[in-house]
């Protein structure tokens, strides 16, 4: 199909394409979700039932992931750890409580739902959860590709206007060429990137906590002495309690600058905060509130742990002190001033904050516990990006539904998982709010579907109050 034949004159140079662009399948999807994690995973539930009963109507779909397989923080399912979430809040439920794509179901297809019952957890394990969202996927692989990595989404003209994008899937290692899928609405989930403090760099031993479990399978136990971790917040709990166990022949430091742990508040008026209905509130309103109830329910995600593993963590020094084997030490209100890497480990001063002085630790391993980056979503746009509109701290300008605002002559949709904190508030990178996301991301798409509307203003009409897309015609 031949690129570009409407009239480019007069369009700012970001828009034009060149009119010899190929294209290496004929269909129109009407949605392309770039990234297969849960969010683009309950997307793909949402329209799969959808369209279970749309008739001609149907929404054509496809999901481009960049890894080999489905996988969700797989560096981190440290065994036993737990959700932190509840299980009702999986990939559809709260949209559709009948939905046969929920964990019940899950747990119902693969003989396990009684022995859950008696278990009373409404916080399953988190490699269950992991199994559950392979399931789900793998009932949903004729929506995805696999080892397909988008390196662009570019702009199809007509009239001037932007009327598609053609999303570009780079050239795969065993000799697939690059591939052009087009689309009239693309949806970005592209996840968030392990963080590093300045001046850090990953090695051998100096490792993030995204990567923790592998890092610690290919590491030989005998050769860890003394471990180190940096952070506060639940990854550098989770791997405070890995490496002593994993370890046990180690000392483990966990080195951070609060005096304690800080437990995560879930406590049920707090957990509100991540309601659909929080979620319109927070939409709505003015930026100084924003600021207000991001601030005073940060603690419901950010730097804070489980209160039970603190507990547990607390019971292990109280227990090593008593019998005077200690090995878990709790290095608090302290900071690492300094890091030397050498090639089995690192030197690490690490600088106790009340008094200044400072101590160096030979570690064999150091696992930086600090957090993760959403990154600029719209980064794989190009220079078409400056068609989206931002804010005056330079975030996108994203209408309720999601829909990123743009200029007038962008018609085509660009929707954002994830990275909607400054938008729609706390829970944009959780799965709290996945499945309501999902259905009002669908909605909009119907609702834009066929109608001439060029550009989507951060008024676009959001989806049913519940998330559910608009029902197909009879
Ligand atoms: P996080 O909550 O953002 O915590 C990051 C930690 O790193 C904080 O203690 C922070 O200290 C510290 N930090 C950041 N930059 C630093 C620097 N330059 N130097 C020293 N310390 C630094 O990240 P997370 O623990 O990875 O958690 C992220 C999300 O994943 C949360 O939603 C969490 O609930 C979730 N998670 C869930 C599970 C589970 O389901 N079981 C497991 C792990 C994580 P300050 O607070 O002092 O800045």
């Amino acid at each position: 199909m031949a690129g570009l034949d409407g009239p480019q004159s007069g369009l700012p140079a970001f828009l034009l394409v060149p009119t010899d662009t190929k294209v290496a399948e004929t269909t129109v999807y009407d949605l392309i979700g770039v990234g297969f994690g849960p969010s683009n995973l309950a997307l793909a539930v949402a329209v799969e039932e959808y369209n279970a009963s749309a008739g001609p109507r149907r929404v054509e779909a496809m999901f481009l992931e960049n890894q080999p397989e489905f996988g969700w923080h797989r560096g981190m399912l440290v065994d036993g750890a737990t959700m932190q979430v509840s299980f009702l809040k999986d990939l559809a439920t709260v949209r559709n409580p009948t939905s046969d794509f929920s964990f019940v179901s899950y747990l119902h297809g693969t003989g396990r739902l009684i022995d859950f019952i008696n278990h009373k957890a409404l916080f399953p394990l988190r490699a269950q959860f992991h199994a559950y969202l392979e399931w789900a996927a793998g009932r949903l692989g004729h929506l995805v590709r696999y080892d397909a990595r988008v390196i662009a989404v570019e702009p199809v003209l007509a009239d001037g206007h932007v009327t598609a994008f053609d999303v570009v899937v780079a050239p795969r290692e065993d000799g697939e060429p690059e591939r052009r899928h087009r689309t009239r609405n693309v949806v970005l989930a592209p996840g968030l990137s392990p963080r590093l403090p300045d001046g850090v760099t990953r090695s051998e031993r100096v490792w993030h906590s995204a990567t923790l479990v592998p890092d610690v399978a290919a590491t030989d136990p005998t050769t860890v002495r003394t471990a180190v971790v940096v952070g506060s917040g639940q990854s550098a709990a989770e791997a405070a309690d890995y490496l002593h166990r994993r370890f046990p022949g180690a000392e483990v430091h966990a080195v951070f600058a609060r005096y304690g742990y800080a437990p995560a508040d879930d406590s049920p008026f707090a957990n509100r905060i991540f309601d659909p209905e929080a979620v319109d509130q927070y939409f709505e309103a003015p930026e100084d509130v924003k600021q207000l109830l991001t601030a005073y329910h940060r603690n419901t995600n950010y730097s804070v742990v489980d209160g039970d593993l603190i507990t547990d963590l607390y019971r292990r020094v109280y227990e090593e002190d008593v019998l005077g084997e200690r090995r878990l030490f709790i290095r608090h209100a302290s900071r690492v001033a300094e890091i030397r890497a050498r090639r089995e480990g690192a030197d690490v001063d690490i600088e106790f904050l009340p008094t200044g002085k400072t101590e160096t630790l030979a570690a064999d391993v150091v696992v930086y516990a600090t957090g993760y980056r959403p990154g600029d979503a719209l980064t794989l746009l190009a220079g078409e990006a400056d068609a989206c509109l931002r804010d005056t701290t330079g975030q996108p300008r994203v209408g309720r539904d999601y829909r990123v605002a743009t200029e007038q002559h962008v018609g085509a949709g660009i929707y954002l998982q994830g990275a909607t904190e400054h938008t729609h508030g706390l829970g944009s990178t959780l799965l709290s709010n996945i499945a309501v996301r999902a259905g009002e991301i669908l909605a909009s798409v119907c609702e834009h579907r066929g109608s001439p509307a060029l550009g989507a203003g951060v008024d676009a009409p959001s989806g049913d109050r519940d998330g559910r897309p608009p029902a197909p015609l009879a």
